[in-house]
């Protein structure tokens, strides 16, 4: 069996699982002691070890393969001035897209009205963390201490050290020749690491599956049905409609190859709702399986993992939307407005972690004068709503690095054409 096909069916199995521990939990059809045997030793005890551990050796791949990667790819355009431009149209179109995701999600909203009549005593509590002001998140994203900002993941920073030394390589002549010579054949290594994980992932994903969903009460989506189903409309919207859109008109390329070789990379995200720890798998998916170069991959992708969450910023303008109506706060075509362009900044000073949404929701919601508090409401729905968004923001960020490497010259198309291109089969 093929790799994804191999994660299809651990989905599926530890889905199943997961949802048939919930209902002989949740209907007390077993007897007490096994019961807490199942919770203690298979849910919370294998499951919950072995989900971790893959979501920890996927992390670890990270720092390592940002920094290799980025330095190889800066160091070989050379003296090709078009790393410029590359950056600049990534960057413009990381945040047209997300301006775009939350105009979309803004206006379904307005029309389905989820929040209208929703009874604010179900809000659990919900205690709002302080987000940075802009001013910190821009002075924050130059390193005073390259070591530091790898030990604390700061990937920002780490592409801002990554780039200079590149560049730096890339104009130091032979030496550089030499230096770049080593970081290659590094990033060959960490890229097989990169294998080397993947290929353990149907056990991670069954488990990571499986403890989630033992612990899912579907009860609460049906109460939050609306918000729910709204948000997942326009994540499919957005997925497939405008992405299809924009990767068709620009890169007249197939969107059935595009979407069907990101199916690996959207398992990861859904099943470890997190940009981050799914960017090496993306970017092995954008290299090896579609082609796109080194030079443009290396920058586009781990940039897009930190910045572009277009996923997030539906769910926030759903939100908005959803906790103006159940406070029965009107909002004005100017407060939307600021929804959007808040939503957008705000996605690029957050961390591609679970949950980090929430976070940028409460920038939104104070920007607009609404009750932080009403985060109360939807946070029971949130965790699988995280694990669908950050598939749409992975998709997102191969999307935009294909259409920009192939109209910069980058992608090698006969890769992208090739079904077979870069397919893991059992190592
Ligand atoms: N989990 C999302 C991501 O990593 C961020 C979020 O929406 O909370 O892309």
């Amino acid at each position: 069996m093929s790799l994804t096909q191999r994660i299809v069916t651990a989905m599926l199995l530890g889905l199943l699982l997961g949802a048939l521990l919930n209902f002989l939990s949740s209907g007390n059809i077993l007897s007490a002691g096994l019961q807490s045997w199942i919770d203690l030793y298979l849910v919370n005890g294998l499951f919950d070890t072995v989900g971790q551990i893959f979501v920890r050796s996927l992390k670890l791949l990270v720092v390592p393969l940002v920094f290799v990667s980025l330095v190889c790819g800066v160091a070989s355009l050379g003296n090709n001035s078009r790393m410029g431009v590359v950056a600049s149209k990534t960057i413009a179109l990381y945040m047209t897209t997300t301006a775009l995701a939350i105009a979309l999600a803004v206006t379904v909203a307005s029309i389905v009205q989820p929040g209208v009549g929703v009874d604010l005593a179900m809000a659990s509590e919900f205690v709002a963390k302080e987000a940075p002001p802009l001013k910190t998140t821009i002075i924050n994203m130059f390193p005073s201490n390259p070591i530091q900002s790898m030990a604390q993941g700061s990937i920002l920073q780490v592409i801002v050290f990554s780039l200079l030394m590149g560049f730096a390589i890339s104009k130091s002549g032979e030496t550089g020749q030499r230096v770049g010579g080593v970081f290659s054949a590094l990033n060959e290594v960490i890229m097989k690491m990169v294998m080397i994980l993947m290929n353990l992932a149907p056990y991670g994903i069954f488990c990571l599956l499986a403890k989630l969903f033992a612990g899912l009460g579907i009860g609460v989506i049906l109460s939050l049905a609306k918000y729910f189903f709204t948000v997942v409309f326009v994540l499919l919207l957005h997925s497939f409609g405008v992405y299809s859109l924009i990767f068709k008109t620009v890169t007249g390329l197939s969107v059935r190859r595009f979407l069907s070789k990101m199916r690996p990379a959207l398992m990861f995200a859904f099943s470890t709702a997190s940009s981050g720890a799914t960017m090496p798998v993306t970017l092995r998916t954008v290299e090896h399986r579609m082609g796109v170069n080194n030079s443009v991959a290396s920058f586009t992708v781990p940039l897009g993992a930190t910045i572009n969450m277009d996923g997030t910023a539906i769910m926030q303008g759903v939100a908005t939307v959803f906790i103006a109506q159940a406070y029965n706060i009107g909002l004005g075509m100017d407060d939307y407005l600021t929804v959007v362009l808040t939503a957008t900044l705000a996605s690029i000073g957050t961390a591609a972690v679970p949950g980090v949404g929430l976070v940028m929701l409460v920038m939104v919601l104070n920007q607009v004068g609404l009750p932080v508090e009403g985060i109360g409401l939807i946070i029971g729905v949130d965790r699988l709503l995280d694990m669908m968004r950050t598939a749409t923001n992975v998709t997102g960020d191969a999307m935009v690095t294909s259409v920009v490497a192939k109209t910069e010259g980058y992608m090698d198309t006969d890769i992208f054409n090739d079904p077979e291109a870069g397919v893991i089969r059992q190592v």
